[in-house]
């Protein structure tokens, strides 16, 4: 070969091999940045798991589900070479909230973790918390009216974190995700026990969006509680024909009687919620 052509051949490789070297890095540290936040309640059948995507690219899980199903569902939502959960929190340490985060240890990172001390006896949260210590999570106690801020205008405040209760439901961690007008209420699986101590302290619950607490049980939510949130939009998240025959009649037709309309993980699958901090659209 004539060394000029020679000259010509190797200069086209070493241009092809950077030019597909910077694609690959681009893919690979390239964070989408959109204005939106997006909520999405995960379909993981009885449990309760929810995922923020929020405008900064940030990654917020909220509650893991039953079971490694929560694996599938973030695999679909999150870029195959991101396996950084920037953000979670863990309302109460029942499996049906727990243990998909157990599960998602083994192919994601959490690098912060807010839960509740409230029940120190129970082995699957001290596992939890052993292992995602020992991955390198920072570990965070909940404590009441402590507000963490995610990024610009995305702020979360805790609510309610009892430190004693009879049910560990009682013990579920309640709190606001506010992004400028746009306010979600995470209620984990609260009963009315709980919901008296909080309307007693008379906090602003005012939302758009609600997470019904604990699947939609006949003891989570009453008339003056709803009267105090007001939502617009209620979410569900309950398996298909449970055997607890979640959600029950009681609360559907107190949430119809507000007006909110009802979307549930057993009959509609994932939701997803889209925010610009003003409007949101649901689907
Ligand atoms: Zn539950």
């Amino acid at each position: 070969m004539p060394k000029n052509n020679l000259k010509k051949l190797i200069s086209f490789f070493v241009l092809t091999f950077l030019l597909l070297d910077g694609f690959l890095l681009s893919q690979i540290f390239y964070k989408p940045v959109s204005s939106d936040l997006k909520v999405y309640m995960l379909n993981v059948g009885q449990g309760d798991a929810f995922y923020l995507k929020t405008p900064s690219g940030n990654d917020f899980l909220i509650d893991g589900g039953p079971d490694r199903s929560v694996l599938q569902e973030l695999g679909q939502k999150m870029p195959f070479w991101d396996k950084d959960i920037e953000f979670a929190i863990l309302s109460h340490p029942h499996a049906d909230h727990i243990e998909g985060l157990n599960d998602l240890l083994d192919r994601y990172r959490i690098e912060k973790l807010v839960y509740s001390d409230s029940d120190p006896s129970s082995f699957s949260l001290q596992n939890l918390l052993e292992r995602a210590k020992s991955l390198g999570t920072e570990l965070i106690p909940a404590s009441q009216y402590s507000t963490f801020t995610l990024e610009s205008a995305l702020e979360i405040s805790i609510i309610e974190e009892p430190q004693t209760c009879s049910d560990q439901n009682d013990c579920s961690i309640v709190f606001k995700v506010k992004f400028n007008d746009f306010k979600m209420l995470f209620t984990g699986d609260a009963s009315e026990k709980e919901w008296a101590s909080i309307l007693k302290k008379n906090p602003d619950l005012n939302s758009q969006i609600l997470k019904v607490p604990h699947h939609g049980s006949r003891t989570g939510l009453n008339e003056d509680i709803l009267k105090k949130i007001q939502p617009e939009i209620a979410l569900i998240p309950v398996g298909k024909g449970n055997r607890y025959g979640l959600p029950s009649s009681y609360t559907l037709e107190l949430l119809k009687k507000f007006n909110a309309k009802i979307y549930r993980s057993d009959l509609d699958g994932t939701v997803k919620i889209s925010t610009d901090g003003k409007s949101y659209s649901i689907k």
